[in-house]
């Protein structure tokens, strides 16, 4: 294994990303779309070396749909009929992806229904071309140059490769360049023109963007009450009326996956806050996923969660390696931290 990128190409890397936001031309929200795509499949499927990775084309359409599946639903108490209150997402007229989506949405009403239907695989094609023509070979061109620097073509059809060291760089920033991305995103919609009659002097649009869907996150309380017979994942003890906690925090990986979900007390939620959980946990959480995995599934897919165990445990594993790199402490209990052992690799390995 050769070792990952210098601290000076991390650093120029990063520099190049915020030059990129700063100076690129940005006439839909697509570009943000996409660096947030393939900052998300490098933790997935990437590794923390110097190597190149294919990402294909499809795997970035699946995403954007995710993406913006959210961002198509009616903005705020201002709706009407039809498309009204629905955001712009471009300076012209509207962008081509929510006339996608809004079709999806239309007639399976859910993110989770939509991708079980035969409609799927036609919206990922559809998704697919519109990101060959536009954003994928205009994300890398600033206003008076070409910065080539974290793709080219791949010799593979229908995939792009990710130039060496660019997606250890991309996991190990990937809150960073997440939020730098979701932060450009929210300001170009905000200034659209067209949104401002949506758009209230104390909106909670970046919330609505980008925030976790609480509200169809509690209907799998009780499935997960289930799954770990009533008990609070962290400290074992009976839980009534839990909360839904991201495993891997949101603020690390702001995506809901439903095998990530577990219940637990809202003390220990909140004394857990943003930290990874002790290898303890890890060890009990991987147990009920592979009891009760598939029952998480199904009720998963029925309120409209997503499920994707593989993507989860690539998503578990980037989190603990890169805590392990930070030398960062995992929470135990209460106010109670603890190091890791290294135990995580072989807990995750299978
Ligand atoms: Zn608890």
């Amino acid at each position: 294994m050769t070792a990952g990128p210098s601290a000076v190409d991390q650093v120029a890397f990063l520099g190049k990303i915020e030059r990129l936001l700063a100076e690129g031309q940005f006439v839909a929200t697509y570009k943000y779309a996409l660096l947030i795509a393939l900052a998300d499949l490098s933790v997935q499927h990437g590794r923390d070396d110097d190597s190149t990775l294919d990402v294909p084309i499809r795997a970035i359409a699946e995403r954007f749909i995710e993406l913006y599946w959210r961002q198509c639903a009616p903005y705020g108490s201002v709706v009407g009929d039809g498309d009204y209150g629905v955001l712009i997402q471009n300076t012209g007229r509207q962008a081509s992806i929510v006339g996608v989506i809004h079709a999806l949405r239309h007639d399976h009403g859910t993110l989770a229904r939509a991708m079980r239907s035969p409609a799927w695989h036609r919206a990922v094609t559809q998704t697919t071309r519109l990101i060959q023509t536009m954003p994928l070979w205009r994300l890398q061109v600033l206003r008076s140059e070409m910065l080539e620097f974290l793709y080219e073509k791949s010799p593979h059809r229908g995939r792009i490769r990710l130039k060496r060291g660019v997606a250890a760089n991309l996991r190990r920033f990937h809150g960073m360049i997440v939020r730098l991305a979701q932060g450009e995103w929210l300001r170009f919609v905000q200034a659209l023109p067209a949104n401002a009659p949506l758009l209230g002097p104390t909106s909670d649009l970046g919330q609505f963007l980008f925030g976790a869907e609480r509200g169809a996150l509690l209907k799998i309380a009780e499935p997960l009450a289930e799954a770990q017979s009533g008990l609070c994942l962290y400290c074992q003890r009976p839980v009534q009326a839990g909360e839904i906690d991201h495993f891997v925090p949101w603020s690390r990986y702001p995506r809901d996956l439903a095998h990530n979900l577990v219940l637990a007390h809202a003390r220990c939620n909140r004394a857990k806050s943003d930290l990874l959980a002790a290898e303890t946990h890890l060890e009990r959480w991987l147990r009920r996923n592979d009891d009760r995995g598939a029952a998480i599934a199904d009720a998963a897919a029925r309120v409209s969660i997503v499920v994707d165990l593989p993507a989860t445990l690539g998503v578990a594993r980037w989190a603990y390696g890169h805590e392990e790199s930070l030398r960062a402490q995992t929470w135990l209990q209460d106010d109670a931290l603890e190091a890791l052992t290294g135990r995580w690799r072989s807990l995750l390995r299978s």
